[in-house]
């Protein structure tokens, strides 16, 4: 192998520090593993910091009532049934015991007047399931894992971003990266790899998303040979901010309406009543984007094209201590007291059900020593998460993929990484600064995002979905032209410039999905084919590279196991 690289090595390489990536970390190193972690960000900034409402899991501390079963039901059900069904089931059974794990490594939860952990309402769920500290669980989330990761004792590489996964033949044998402040490049040395890069949401234009997400595991996946699963799925949640225009997409948590919030449009209706009577606004998120975009669309939006979502008739100090990020986010933001009045809202992108295709168990991609678990991985959730679900996905799939990465490792000799492969990983990277003339990151980025915003967002056509094919082959011809300027110092520009292909990577597998499932199911809604379709029901979209193009084919659902159908059938 080359030396004149900077080079680590590791049995286990986690890339991502979020809530899947410091909990994989933590199960690899209690297996005994040698396990480094690449952040883009700082070290507690992932992604899982902003999380708000809280994490599901069937604890049956406020509702007895409560149990896996019906855990298992409610995410399949808001799944509309694509979920892989194994994922799910292990998801009910073990997400209690891990919140219980983060209780004893020192997350301290909102409580119950008995001293258990208190859960709030949430969209979807049937019953209070949601752990929670305040609406600031995200931060308390890291805040554990990211002690009990450091006092194991896991090397971090913070500031470094991965854009290529290297291979031994069929095998992953590292990854290449380069180091954001100072541009330099570096070489892991892996056995294994675990995924855990979250989402994509930076390609639309409206979105809850940090900068972090432009859909880096994923294509990084994809590159190396990996299968895409369900991209058609991206997930816009009802509520985000919708004025001033400088704050635009900031999420608004579910868990106000998990508190008893109200949805009304300009006319003081409380609409849901016309798209769900049953849930009303704790309907699934699908439905309440959709709701509040149809109001919109007829002229039943508010002034600045959103919904009134009020939380004010609950005593104000109620508010302030049970969504203190809300009550702050307002008053400095747009100037508005939830205490007083509604806040306005409107759908944002927020989260990809679809992702790298795993083995329930082990979260085992298709390329052998490759790992993936939490946003960037696809099948818990098929068609729509329920709210809550990511967290206790990251938590119970985060673990088990450190568990199986370790384990492969343990099992499989040092790879061998050919030189030219890093060659070329440091060619690419560095392509845009030796053109001359061509055009700024920036620009393709922001074009992207409209194409994405008005082609592929929450209702899609067939006419709109090919248009958007058509734009984004024009915008990969741009960015195969694309120039930066300076040097490799602190250059955002240049970032931009590799997450860009990521993006349109993630943009062209969702729309190419999105175009063949010829229904409406979940987050998925197709104008032109507005209802669920039988034979779809059954099929997952998968993508695999072929050459220099994308081969989409179908799977079939596994087939649910009859006891696990009872508990489907069952009406609760
Ligand atoms: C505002 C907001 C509120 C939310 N509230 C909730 C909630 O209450 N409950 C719930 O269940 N879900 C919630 N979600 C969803 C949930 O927070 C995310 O789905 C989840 O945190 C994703 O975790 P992750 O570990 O998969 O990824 P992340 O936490 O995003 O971590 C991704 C990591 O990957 C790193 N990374 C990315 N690309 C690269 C690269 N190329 N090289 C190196 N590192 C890279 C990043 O730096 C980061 O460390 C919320 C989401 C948002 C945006």
């Amino acid at each position: 192998m080359n030396t004149k690289y900077e080079t680590h090595e590791h049995d286990v390489l986690i890339i991502g520090a979020g809530g899947t990536g410091l909990r994989a970390a933590i199960e690899g190193l209690a297996q005994g593993a040698r396990v480094g972690v690449v952040c883009k960000s700082l070290l507690g900034k992932a992604h899982t910091v902003m999380a708000e409402g809280g994490i599901a899991a069937a604890m049956s501390n406020v509702d007895k009532a409560d149990d896996w079963r019906t855990h298992f039901r409610d995410t399949m059900r808001g799944g509309k049934f694509l979920n892989n069904w194994r994922m799910a089931q292990l998801h009910a059974l073990e997400a209690p015991d891990r919140v219980r794990e983060l209780e004893q490594w020192g997350a301290l939860f909102d409580r119950t007047e008995s001293g258990e952990i208190l859960q709030r309402a949430f969209g979807g769920h049937t019953f209070k399931r949601l752990c929670h500290v305040g609406d600031r669980t995200g931060l308390e989330m890291i805040r554990t894992l990211q002690d009990r990761g450091v006092h194991q004792g896991i090397d971090v590489y913070m500031e470094c971003t991965v854009t290529r996964l290297l291979k031994d033949g069929d095998r992953i044998a590292g990854a290449f990266a380069y180091w954001r402040e100072q541009g330099r490049f570096v070489v892991f040395k892996a056995n294994s790899i675990v995924i855990a890069t979250g989402g994509i949401g930076r390609a639309w234009k409206i979105t809850s998303n940090s900068w972090e997400y432009t859909g880096d595991g994923m294509a990084l996946a994809y590159d190396a040979g990996a299968e895409l699963m369900d991209m058609e799925f991206v997930q816009f949640h009802p509520t985000g901010m919708v004025w001033p225009p400088g704050v635009q997409g900031i999420l608004v948590t579910e868990a106000v309406r998990g508190e008893g919030g109200t949805l009304r449009n300009k006319n003081g209706e409380r609409f849901m009543e016309r798209y769900d009577p049953k849930r009303m606004e704790l309907s699934t998120r699908d439905v309440v984007a959709r709701a509040i975009y149809t109001e919109v669309r007829e002229g039943r939006g508010t002034e600045h094209g959103g919904a009134f979502l009020d939380i004010s008739h609950k005593p104000a100090e109620y508010v302030k201590r049970k969504l203190p990020s809300m009550y702050h986010q307002f008053l400095e933001l747009a100037d508005v007291d939830i205490t007083k009045g509604p806040m306005e809202v409107g759908p944002t992108c927020h989260y990809i059900m679809g992702g790298i295709r795993v083995v329930a168990e082990t979260a085992q991609a298709s390329v052998p020593g490759l790992f993936a678990a939490g946003e960037a991985a696809a099948g818990l959730h098929g068609a729509n998460r329920l709210g809550g679900n990511s967290l206790s996905d990251l938590l119970v799939f985060g673990r088990r993929a450190g568990l199986a990465a370790a384990q492969h490792a343990k099992k499989t000799g040092t790879p061998a990484i050919d030189g030219a492969q890093i060659e070329q990983a440091e060619r690419e990277l560095l392509a845009p600064f030796d053109r001359a003339g061509g055009e700024s990151p920036y620009q393709i980025h922001h074009d992207l995002q409209d194409v994405m915003q008005t082609l592929a967002g929450i209702f899609r056509t067939e006419q709109d979905l090919r248009r958007a094919l058509t734009e984004i082959e024009k915008l990969k011809a741009r960015a195969a032209r694309m120039c930066v300027e300076g040097s490799r110092l602190f250059n955002p520009g240049w970032h931009l410039s590799r997450d860009i292909q990521c993006m349109l990577t993630v943009s062209e597998a969702c729309t190419r999905a999105a175009l063949v499932r010829r229904e409406s199911r979940g987050a998925h809604s197709r104008l032109d084919y507005p209802k669920l379709d039988e034979a779809w029901g059954r099929k997952n979209n998968v993508i695999v590279q072929k050459g220099d193009s994308m081969e989409l084919f179908e799977k079939p659902v596994p087939e649910i196991p009859d006891d696990l159908k009872q508990i489907l059938a069952e009406d609760q």
